[in-house]
């Protein structure tokens, strides 16, 4: 059977390359690179110039703004409770967010609400756009914190997050920037040193490196009290012996990110268009989630009216496509996305909502195949669907 993978913002597969690089620092170049000897600095020299690669990646001259975490959650925990670590006064606290955040940034928020810190959430509009003037006016003098998403894992909509640094900044110079770009990077540009952003996360595998390797830019000043206490690492701002070959392998899939994005921004979204064009060509009862004003080229979110999301990916996977309602983390509840809640999607095809994510290595066949079979698929489901009057009119 075919395996076509179309889940890439969950995860990504290991590039060979990045498995290439990373075999000799789990064979023979084992040192910490901490210890004092010759085959240590091997291993320090390593983590530098992967250092270097992500830095350059993110558009950061000085890398020692960079530092490696196990994986963006990490990053987004490290930003948000380090900066609040620093402010006693909570009656007097701040802290705004979108309400489309990934649950790493709104599991945060929510547990510092219980602390007694006061929170502020902005919306965005059915187009999934947010919603800046709203964000703005949120900001006021105890605003410590603004934390807000490059890209929605969800919807692949882009954030202005440059402009709301800036904005933010106008109103009050010490709030902090957060910005989640685990799903930003390797699928547009990123150049923080044009820019006010105090803080960026981002995750290895969703750039095809391993899993549990990440990076948390931190604005040269940016005082933060660290999330792991322990050794001297990372000029102590994070605790933990280095792990040298995720971090090679970190640097290396940053690098190859870099090299590949005009393909990613030119063929990936050409079979994108191709993939969401065949779809919506073909179903009348599909609907356009992804909306916003840019996004992402990789993802598309198309919303599939009267049709039970959970069958639509039994049945695709039976086929193997592979593909996902919601976002990995929080999929295995049944909840609809609080993304697309959010963009107030009709709750006709709220349930029926499918993510479908490429990457650099899908392939044209891989796009016509699912072309050809997702309808195939909503035409089988529409005959045992309970709203059959409905899907009737839309010629189903
Ligand atoms: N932020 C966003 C936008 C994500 O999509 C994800 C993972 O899906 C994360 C953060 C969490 O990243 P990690 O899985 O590396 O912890």
């Amino acid at each position: 059977m075919k395996q076509i993978y179309l889940d890439n913002n969950a995860t990504t597969c290991v590039d060979e390359k990045v498995l290439e690089a990373m075999l000799p620092y789990l064979k023979e170049n084992y040192a910490n690179p901490s210890s004092m000897y010759e085959p240590a600095r091997i291993s320090a020299r390593a983590i530098e110039k992967s250092r270097s690669q992500v830095a350059d990646f993110l558009g950061v001259e000085d890398s020692k703004q960079i530092i490696f975490t196990s994986c963006g959650t990490e990053g987004a925990n490290t930003a948000i409770k380090g900066v609040v670590a620093q402010f006693a006064d909570k009656e007097k606290s701040n802290l705004i967010a979108s309400r489309v955040e990934h649950p790493c940034v709104l599991s945060v928020y929510e547990s510092l609400e219980k602390k007694g810190y006061k929170t502020n959430y902005v919306g965005v509009d059915e187009n999934g756009d947010i919603d800046i003037n709203s964000l703005i006016s949120k900001v006021n003098e105890d605003t410590i914190l603004v934390s807000i998403m490059h890209a929605n894992n969800e919807t692949g909509a882009i954030y202005p997050v440059k402009e709301i640094a800036k904005e933010v900044k106008k109103i009050n110079k010490d709030t902090k920037i957060f910005v989640d770009g685990v799903q930003a990077a390797g699928k547009i540009p990123i150049n923080l040193d044009d820019s006010e952003i105090d803080f960026y996360s981002i995750s290895g595998h969703k750039f095809h490196a391993p899993k549990g390797i990440g990076a948390l830019y931190i604005k040269k000043g940016t005082l933060f009290e660290p999330f792991m206490l322990g050794g001297h690492q990372e000029n102590s701002l994070r605790a933990g012996t280095l792990n040298t070959p995720y971090i090679v392998g970190l640097g290396e899939a940053a690098k190859l990110a870099k090299e590949a994005l005009s393909f990613e921004l030119s063929e990936v979204k050409r079979l994108r268009d191709k993939l969401e064009d065949g779809i919506l060509s073909q179903l009348q009862n599909a609907k356009l989630n992804s909306k916003a004003k840019n996004r992402v080229p990789n993802t598309t979110n198309i919303g599939f009216e009267y049709i039970e999301g959970e069958l639509i990916l039994l049945y695709l996977n039976e086929l193997g496509i592979y593909a996902s309602s919601g976002s990995a983390c929080t999929s295995g509840s049944l909840d609809p996305s609080h993304v697309l809640r959010a963009q107030k999607v009709p709750f006709t095809s709220l349930h029926g909502s499918i993510r479908f994510s490429l990457s650099r290595f899908t392939t044209e066949e891989e796009i016509d195949y699912t072309i050809k079979h997702v309808p195939e698929v909503i035409k089988k489901l529409a005959k045992i669907s309970p709203f059959q009057k409905e899907l009737n009119e839309l010629g189903l």
